[in-house]
């Protein structure tokens, strides 16, 4: 007698409610998808840029149409506000449009220019489709993360197998399912649910790329799966990102942008805002913009928070931990503190006086909290956002001199004069360095991580330099001696 596996159900974090029913995919399953996905590559690969725009595209118009429609599933598995849901969407929509537009002109077929050392043949660069890519995403924003590998893998002509978390099925499902309706020949879009084990099987199954978003802890396992079989990985982790704000910097802008990028999501944004270090000068004028703001926003289930649920109840935990950590190291909350946890929600917290080795502003808190700091100098700011082992995301608000300052900011993204504005520059790469992770999702770099470089070189006259061939004389290596010496013996001048 089998056992079947119970299904996985999906549910309201705020209510409780159900929202839907998948079943859990076994390794066996996860297997036979991957199978299912290698024939369907090779149907979307032959298919070629032009028709895979046009189904693309065909995708963008239809999640477009029906962006308030998966809003509202987003709201309902995550329980963010649906004005946030739409903001993700719109997001997303702008990957897909991306991605399909400009796919052929970064990975067609080009001529590259030869060298001169072997003058006689051609030189062709491509990229292929890896195959199949296998995409694990996170529940915090469970259309943009997934869709930022996604949208380019397909374009690059691979077939996708994505496993959402557990938290967020229906989100996942979604997304195949009106990929499907503009793409029903082939499985190239599958989801397939369940938890790690899921997850950690689909790492094993034999795709040829393995795009993971998610926490550090976890992309280290996957990392450590994917090196069994040398399987490549992208790796998009966590954060603890730092806001710079100097003297000559526009406050009011600057604090709206602070409230913003600490608190949207209820602070379950990998680039959120969770440190902000403040030219002394003009440091209490900033924080009480920021109390004075972050104190109006509210919180709740309903449509119309500012803020919705914690999605993942154990994050609660994390966040009381660093809360009661930071209180117990001497920080003192001027909005909200240890009594703003109160489940599913957090209230906004801001703190002062939280000294660097505290949990808050060493690991990531994943809540609504932001830690402020006065600083000296930009070069104290900068020391002090940089010591940290992440380095995803920042922001940086300054008059002169604001872009040299996000130049020395350890962060793979960064945005001047506003706030996760590199969320919705699709045309540019994103990923973060350090305990981040590493490989870029979107833009050109994006489109090239599921394309693999191909070289061809043809040959097109003799050699003039036959220095691949036994037959050489010795004629012909004194004379590939002195074209070298003529070629790239003088140091420049
Ligand atoms: P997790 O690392 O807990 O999970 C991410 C995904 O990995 C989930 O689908 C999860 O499944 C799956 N998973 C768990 N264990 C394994 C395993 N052993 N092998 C393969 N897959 C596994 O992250 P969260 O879902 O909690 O997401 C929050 C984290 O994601 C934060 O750290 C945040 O900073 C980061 N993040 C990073 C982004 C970036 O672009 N850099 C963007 C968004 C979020 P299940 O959940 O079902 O257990």
């Amino acid at each position: 007698m089998t056992i079947a596996t119970p299904p996985l159900v999906s549910t309201n974090p705020a209510s409780g409610e159900e929202v839907g029913r998948f079943p859990v995919a076994d390794r066996a399953a996860v297997d036979a998808a991957v199978a299912r996905a290698r024939e369907a590559g090779h149907w979307w690969a032959g298919l070629g840029f032009a028709e895979r725009r046009r189904r693309l595209l065909g995708w963008r118009a239809l999640v477009t149409g029906r962006m308030t429609d998966v809003a509202e599933l987003l709201h309902a598995e995550t329980g963010k506000p649906v004005a946030e849901a739409v903001v993700e969407t719109a997001a997303a929509i702008s990957d897909i449009d991306w991605a399909a537009r400009h796919a052929r002109r970064v990975l067609r077929p080009r001529r590259v220019r030869r060298v001169l050392a072997v003058a006689e043949a051609a030189a062709h660069l491509e990229y292929r489709p890896y195959g199949v890519v296998g995409v694990i995403g996170p529940w915090n924003y469970p259309v943009l993360t997934p869709i930022g590998s996604i949208a380019y893998a397909l374009a690059a002509g691979n077939a996708v197998v994505h496993k959402p978390s557990e938290l967020t099925p229906a989100v996942g499902q979604w997304l195949a399912d009106t990929f499907a309706e503009l793409v029903p020949e082939h499985p190239v879009l599958q989801v397939v649910h369940g938890d790690g084990e899921t997850g950690a099987a689909l790492c094993l199954a034999g795709v040829d790329k393995l795009s993971f978003t998610g926490s550090t802890a976890t992309a280290k396992r996957v990392m450590a799966a994917c090196a069994q079989t040398l399987t490549p990985v992208v790796l998009e982790a966590g954060g603890k990102d730092a806001m710079i704000v100097a003297a000559d910097a526009d406050l009011d802008a600057a604090a709206q942008a602070c409230v913003w990028g600490a608190l949207t999501n209820a602070g379950q944004t990998c680039v959120g805002i969770e440190r902000a270090y403040v030219a002394a000068g003009v440091y209490d004028a900033f924080l009480e913009r920021v109390v004075e703001r972050a104190g109006r926003l509210t919180v709740g289930a309903g449509d119309g928070a500012d803020l919705g649920p914690i999605t993942l109840p154990g994050q609660i935990d994390v966040i009381r931990r660093h809360l009661d950590d930071a209180l117990a190291r001497g920080a003192r909350p001027v909005l909200g503190g240890p009594d703003t946890v109160r489940p599913p929600f957090v209230y906004p917290t801001i703190l002062v006086d939280v000294p660097p080795d505290a949990l808050a502003m060493r690991e990531e808190t994943f809540g609504p909290t932001l830690a402020v700091t006065p600083v000296d100098s930009m070069d104290e700011a900068l020391r002090l956002a940089n010591d940290s082992p992440y380095g995803l995301g920042g922001a940086v608000y300054a008059g002169r001199g604001a872009v040299a300052l996000a130049r020395r900011l350890r962060a793979g993204m960064v945005s001047v004069n506003d706030v996760l504005s590199f969320a919705g520059m699709t045309s540019l790469p994103w990923g973060g360095v350090g305990d981040s992770g590493f490989g870029r999702l979107r833009g050109a770099d994006g489109l090239r991580e599921f394309g693999q470089a191909k070289s061809i070189v043809v040959r097109q006259f003799p050699s003039l330099l036959p220095s691949r061939t036994f037959d050489r004389t010795e004629r012909d290596v004194a004379r590939i001696v002195k074209t070298y010496r003529l070629l790239f013996g003088r140091p420049p001048r």
